[in-house]
């Protein structure tokens, strides 16, 4: 079976089977690590590996901290404006579809305004707005914006600016969640880098979030101790329990990573193979169509439609009875919609062409 999923999504199967593995007794130790204390040199162990390894793949420099904190990307929707308002000036927000949105929406529930700068709305989600495009207002805070909307299958192909009128830079916020790890990443460019894990990182319940350190001192003092990061920094994302297993569990990723994949680069260069041939695929076919303009086709949430509404459902069930699951696209959204993740191998990419092609062949 592959799994299409787009979150919770596929864990790569040699993690899957390393987690078994060492489920019951964690090597040596006599408990699993979920009945482990987090406070246990054990765990520490565990933990701290896992942030050494995240920053060797992300090439993370020094003066950022890494936190590994719960609530899903959701809650940083709200995490973000409390942390980074703490001295005024408003959110400002590149609203690129429905997450994006969510984001906005929150900080506008929470803080009043926080004025959408620049908007693919007018072209219907299909193409990110050009760096020309972004002007931000003279109080802005911070530019906050998503760089793969997991839902509409956008994704932006450059890393905007924020830069206010008056030549001040403010921090770059990036929700990363469906993208991060897909490749390589200059996270200097950003003031926070935020994402649940349940993508690319590992199991749901865990969400990493990437700060530079002069930003841990800019909170509103009115926030819940759980959201400030200078608190988590300061505590090694222990003010409580942490997500033990998701992070060990991450920690399992990040290993594959680094030694069976071979790093970023490699990562990269499969996930670009893996899109290509999809997108290439339903370019070259008169059923499947994408409509996102082609620098801006996000390479791990591929949605396609039909050309006859009417085909979906035997699509679907025949797709599930090969054993090609979870290609149903978003509720809001309808169609379908292949997550093409890390842990997605090219042969399920291969094998979902194939099926498709015999599909169209069949009833297109
Ligand atoms: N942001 C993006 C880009 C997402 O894809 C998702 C979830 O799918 C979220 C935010 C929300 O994440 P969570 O469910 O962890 O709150």
């Amino acid at each position: 079976h592959y799994n299409f999923c787009a979150g919770p999504a596929a864990l790569p199967a040699a993690v899957l089977e390393r987690a078994r593995d060492e489920m019951l007794d964690y090597r040596g130790h006599g408990l699993s690590v979920m009945e482990m204390s987090h406070r246990a040199p054990e765990y520490v162990a565990i933990a701290r590996q896992a942030e050494a390894d995240l920053r060797e793949l992300l090439a993370i420099p020094d003066h950022y901290r890494v936190l590994f904190t719960q609530g899903g990307a959701t809650l940083q929707f709200a995490a973000v404006p409390y942390n980074l308002l703490g001295r005024g000036g408003r959110a400002n927000f590149l609203h690129t579809g429905i997450w994006g949105s969510k984001a906005v929406a929150e900080a506008r529930h929470l803080f009043g305004d926080a004025p959408v700068v620049a908007s693919s709305e007018a072209n219907g989600h299909s193409a990110v707005p050009r760096p020309d495009d972004i002007v931000l207002t003279e109080d802005a805070a911070y530019l906050h914006y998503t760089a793969n909307e997991t839902i509409g299958g956008l994704e932006f192909d450059f890393v905007p600016e924020a830069v206010r009128p008056d030549g001040g830079e403010v921090p770059l916020v990036c929700d990363m969640s469906s993208s991060i790890l897909s490749g390589p990443l200059d996270v200097s460019k950003f003031g926070i880098i935020y994402a649940g894990a349940q993508k690319n990182i590992g199991p749901a319940g865990l969400v990493v979030v990437i700060v530079r350190e002069d930003l841990l001192d800019r909170a509103r003092p009115d926030m819940p101790s759980l959201f400030d990061y200078r608190a988590l920094a300061d505590a090694g994302s222990m003010i409580n329990t942490p997500a033990t297993y998701s992070w060990y569990l991450a920690g399992l990723v990040f290993q594959w990573l680094k030694h069976d994949i071979g790093g970023l680069a490699a990562m990269n260069a499969i996930n670009d193979r893996k899109a290509a041939k999809l997108y290439a695929a339903i370019d070259s076919s008169e059923l499947y169509a994408n409509p996102i303009a082609l620098r801006n086709r996000s390479r791990m949430n591929v949605p396609f439609v039909l050309a006859d509404e009417r085909l979906d459902k035997p699509f679907l069930a025949e797709a599930d009875a090969a054993g090609l699951l979870n290609l149903k696209g978003h509720r809001s959204v309808g169609g379908m919609r292949a997550s093409l993740y890390n842990a997605v191998p090219e042969a399920a990419v291969d094998a979902l062409i194939a099926f498709m092609a015999d599909f169209e062949q069949r009833r297109g």
